[in-house]
């Protein structure tokens, strides 16, 4: 709880909500020039506070300035400033054209708001994963609760603090809580809900959606592989990957899971990987600025008990009284090892060896259609086969998780991974309902030709 706010009374979720809902209703969200300085307001809200922010997430997650800075602050604020620069062309209704038998008439899309929206969003990148889902909803015409995780208390006190100053606080509240509360929150309707997390709470926010037919979101994770050939820059690759997976000590939703390594490529990886952990966070990651910690005694613990999966190539120190577990690299894993049988989501790298592509290909097919799949090569025909025969959230060559910083593609999962997309266009479908518009003039009456009696002649015509 942020200090000034101590003194506030918690509001129940239904009073919150059915106030929300009140407003929507006067259409004080559906103007562009509320949603504009809404959008300008968020990001004044950003840059002002900046450093408070980013001392919240060094408080919740150890996050160095710059990486806050680069994946979270300044993410949003990019996405904001891409939303404001294209939101009139996204907003303009578009024209469909209208089939000879219906001429004359004109038909078009409409996007209108949906009401009021449920965003959840989790701990591993507490202010981007609210955020950038609140830009969407706002630049929609939304009215729009925002639920932090509870997991990353200094963050969700700051956004409760900070965003209904900044914000038009009759269309926009936080609500604060783990469990409980946001048990209370999906017993409320809504017109949208948007959850990022994993899986098995992303089941329980679909049940509760279906009693009332809510559209959901869910931005999950689960294993994203890395396919490495040997014809790839091994030494550059390594260092992507090492980037990928790393920041944020692992704890990333599209982080490189596990390496595929292809022949060869298995052992060629595994100086350099050792060698741009070095590069990047030093001799003892320890003491590096740049390297974050593991959330909570939880997921620490069941980190820890990973590591015995496979040779260590480097890593593997570890000190609960801190949650520091080092960048850690396993080589000849075992597909069955409980390292590759859950999403690992923190610092440990295992390495599969397969023998060519095909294998590669099906190893990935056998599992749950991951959220990103991430290949190095130099093949054309490798980049062919991998967009063809394999499916995923995302796929990406030559770099991991940078796809997201793209505000033109859609970012979300298939199948396992997720349920819908968002981010800059995407968002704006994501939380809009395009309507369709026909219009059509009562004269010249052509449809008479279409109106029983159906007569021998309307027939023949
Ligand atoms: P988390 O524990 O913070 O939970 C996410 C949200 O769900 C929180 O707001 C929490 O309060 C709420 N919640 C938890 N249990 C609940 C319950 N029983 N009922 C209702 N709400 C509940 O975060 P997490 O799930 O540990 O996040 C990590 C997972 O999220 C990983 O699987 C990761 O891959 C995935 N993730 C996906 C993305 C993405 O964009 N696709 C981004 C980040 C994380």
């Amino acid at each position: 709880m942020h200090p000034d706010s101590r003194l506030q009374p918690a509001v129940a979720a239904d009073e919150t909500v059915s106030r929300l809902r009140t407003v929507f209703v006067t259409g004080l969200t559906r103007p562009v020039s509320w949603r504009r300085a809404q959008l300008r307001a968020l990001r004044d809200m950003l840059t002002e506070h900046q450093a408070e922010f980013a001392a919240a997430l060094h408080a919740d997650l150890g996050k160095g300035a710059t990486e806050a800075h680069l994946t979270e602050i300044g993410f949003v604020v990019k996405e904001i400033d891409h939303t404001l620069r294209h939101l009139a062309p996204w907003l303009r209704p578009r024209r469909v054209s209208v089939p000879l038998t219906l001429a004359p008439a004109r038909a078009r899309t409409v996007r209108e708001p949906l009401g009021t929206v449920l965003v959840i969003s989790p701990w591993n990148y507490p202010l981007q994963l609210a955020l950038a889902p609140l830009v969407g909803a706002l630049a929609a015409g939304n009215c729009v609760v925002v639920k932090p995780s509870e997991l990353a208390p200094a963050t969700s006190a700051a956004l409760a603090h900070r965003l209904p100053r900044a914000l038009d606080p009759s269309a926009v509240a936080v609500v604060e809580g783990g469990i409980p509360e946001t048990t209370a929150l999906l017993e409320q309707p809504f017109d949208h809900i948007f959850y990022t997390g994993n899986g098995t709470v992303g089941r329980v926010v679909m049940a509760a959606a279906a009693r009332r037919l809510t559209p959901v979101t869910l931005e999950l994770g689960g294993k994203s592989p890395v396919v490495v050939e040997p014809g790839a820059d091994l030494r550059a690759a390594a260092r992507r990957i090492a980037w990928g997976k790393f920041m944020n000590a692992g704890q990333t939703c599209v982080a490189p899971d596990y390496v595929l390594a292809i022949g060869e490529a298995a052992t060629g990886l595994e100086p350099h990987l050792t060698a741009a952990v070095r590069e990047m966070y030093g001799t003892e990651p320890s003491a590096s600025a740049d390297y974050g910690r593991i959330v909570n005694d939880r997921h620490f613990d069941r980190l820890v008990g990973l590591l015995g999966g496979g040779r260590l190539v480097t890593g593997g120190e570890h000190d609960r009284a801190t949650r520091y577990l080092a960048p850690t690299v396993l080589a000849d894993v075992d597909p069955q090892a409980p390292v590759m049988s859950e999403e690992i989501f923190g610092p440990i790298l295992p390495i599969v060896r397969v023998p060519d592509l095909d294998a590669a290909i099906a190893f990935v097919n056998a599992r749950d259609k991951p959220l990103a799949l991430y290949a190095f090569t130099a093949s054309r025909h490798s980049k062919r086969r991998l967009t063809a025969e394999t499916s995923s959230g995302a796929l990406a060559f030559g770099i991991p998780n940078a796809h997201l910083s793209v505000p033109g593609l859609p970012f979300g999962g298939v199948g396992e991974s997720g349920v819908g997309r968002y981010h800059g266009p995407h968002s704006l479908d994501t939380f809009s309902h395009t309507k369709a518009v026909l219009d059509k003039p009562l004269r010249p009456d052509v449809l008479r030709l279409a109106y029983p009696p159906f007569t021998r002649r309307k027939e023949r015509l």
